[in-house]
């Protein structure tokens, strides 16, 4: 899925900590965000209900996604589209960039979509020669800055508006001022040409109506309305849990996407397509594909225990309640889903508890992201589960495993749990201030270096238990 990064969590972490004026922007993006959520859910009534609903609707979905991806391709078929299903992100790249060849494109436009940057889609249309070019605003900030999306929602949280200016003013050339309307003028005014001359738009799929086969994109700037309804042909890339039964069912999670998302009622433009164009249609593509991409998906599907981790809505809720998010922000994750969905779902997708199984220990495990979640995922059970399976598969470092080796070894029988208080109660003494120790630790450094560790007991429970009897 994604490329693996060269350092490893802890120190991808270090760095990020270190990059104060991102974990700024992040902090204050994240607040407005959760706060925007939580006003939200309490103007709907019976929040909870929605929430059991939504839950209902996509563990059903998930339950029998073999029935609704049969469907939906039948109903695509139907309206004269075509279904085409990629079992890896390299048959994904392959068979996309064989459908813009075979059209003879130069010039595509794209809309957000996460599974584009699972399969790194961009980078192979490109080294096949086709231009290609975000027209989510974020998504081109990035595309500019050649960095990828550290937001399944707000990929440029990361940024300021100062530099996004820099950047602009780079590409025009000139001068841009570091305010909205002004980045945003400039944007269009790029933006709008790219959409007229494309032969090609790509787009994403926020949800796939099996009933009716039609695909449904929410955005709040339109982009993705052009990029469907102006190029000649349309190729439309979807996750293959990303389908919801029925329009009743649709009605039910896009009430809850846009609420979880950013706290709006709903999404400035919902756009439905339902295939090419039909005769009296005003407007649409001649040619439509739908390209379902599983890329690990059917393993999560087969399991009992992660299952839930399809139920996803790509809302982001889970990211902006999240302590670590909050703190290293997205990139420091390495992979292209961040927060706490992606630390669940990157090792799964990936199939790898070494290197990514890192990925569930960037949680504190306080599970606000589970209480968060529109689709009810418990997610901190889900990533407690996966510590779990990388411990068993023998995946923990050294020290970790050294450190709780020492634990269940004292901590076995009373008495070398008796002499390790003991031991550890004399044994801290030079450390030890105001009941506190404050001494940086050197394998606890990282811990005792900003913030107090306190300090064992002077007498243990057992002696004053035992003096109290007397
Ligand atoms: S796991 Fe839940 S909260 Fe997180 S993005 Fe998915 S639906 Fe939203």
């Amino acid at each position: 899925m994604s490329d693996r990064p060269v350092l490893h969590l802890r120190d991808r972490a270090a760095k990020a900590l270190k990059d104060e004026q991102m974990r700024q922007a992040v902090r204050k993006a994240v607040d407005r965000l959760s706060g925007n959520k939580d006003k939200a859910a309490r103007e709907l009534p019976n929040w909870e209900e929605w929430r059991e609903q939504t839950r209902l609707i996509r563990e059903h979905t998930v339950d029998h996604l073999d029935y609704y991806l049969a469907l939906l391709t039948q109903n695509i078929r139907k309206a004269g589209g075509k279904v085409h299903f990629a079992s890896t992100a390299g048959e994904a790249r392959q068979l996309i960039a064989k459908l813009c060849q075979q059209y003879e494109a130069k010039h595509i436009v794209k809309s957000k979509s996460m599974v584009t940057e699972e399969i790194h889609l961009n980078s192979a249309l490109e080294a096949a020669g086709m231009e290609v070019v975000e027209s989510d605003l974020a998504e081109y900030i990035l595309q500019l800055a050649g960095e990828t999306p550290s937001h399944i929602i707000v990929p440029a949280i990361h940024k300021n508006r100062y530099q996004i200016a820099e950047l602009f003013s780079r590409v025009n050339g000139e001068k841009v001022e570091p305010d909205t309307p002004a980045l945003t003028r400039f944007a269009r005014k790029v933006l709008r040409d790219k959409f007229m001359n494309a032969d090609v738009g790509i787009t994403g799929c926020n949800f796939a109506v099996a009933e009716t086969g039609s695909i449904t994109l929410v955005t709040n700037e339109g982009n993705a309305r052009l990029s469907t309804a102006l190029p000649k042909v349309v190729i439309t890339v979807m996750g293959m849990e990303r389908i919801v039964p029925t329009f009743e069912d649709l009605e039910t999670v896009l009430s809850m996407l846009p609420r979880s998302a950013t706290g709006q009622k709903v999404t400035s433009y919902v756009s439905v397509i339902n295939g090419p164009r039909q005769p009296g249609d005003i407007d649409g593509c001649e040619q439509f594909h739908l390209v379902i991409v599983d890329n690990g998906r059917s393993r999560i599907l087969a399991d009992e225990e992660y299952r839930a981790a399809l139920h996803c809505i790509r809302c982001g809720a889970c990211f902006n309640v999240c302590p670590v998010y909050r703190q290293i922000g997205g990139h420091a994750y390495g992979s292209v889903y961040g927060g706490p969905i992606g630390s669940v779902i990157t090792p799964l997708l990936e199939n790898d508890m070494v290197f990514w199984g890192e990925l569930p220990y960037a949680s504190t495990l306080c599970a606000a992201c589970t209480f968060a979640c529109p689709a009810k995922i418990p997610l901190q059970e889900l990533l407690f589960n996966l510590r779990q399976k990388r411990v068993s598969a023998g995946h923990t470092d050294a020290v970790e495993k050294f450190a709780f080796g020492m634990w269940k070894r004292f901590f076995k029988l009373p008495s070398t749990y008796k002499f390790a208080m003991k031991a550890a109660s004399l044994g801290q003494k030079p450390l030890v201030k105001n009941g506190y120790i404050t001494a940086a630790l050197p394998i606890l450094a990282n811990w005792t270096n900003s913030r107090y560790l306190p300090a064992a007991a002077d007498k243990t429970f057992r002696d004053r238990w035992k003096k109290r009897e007397k």
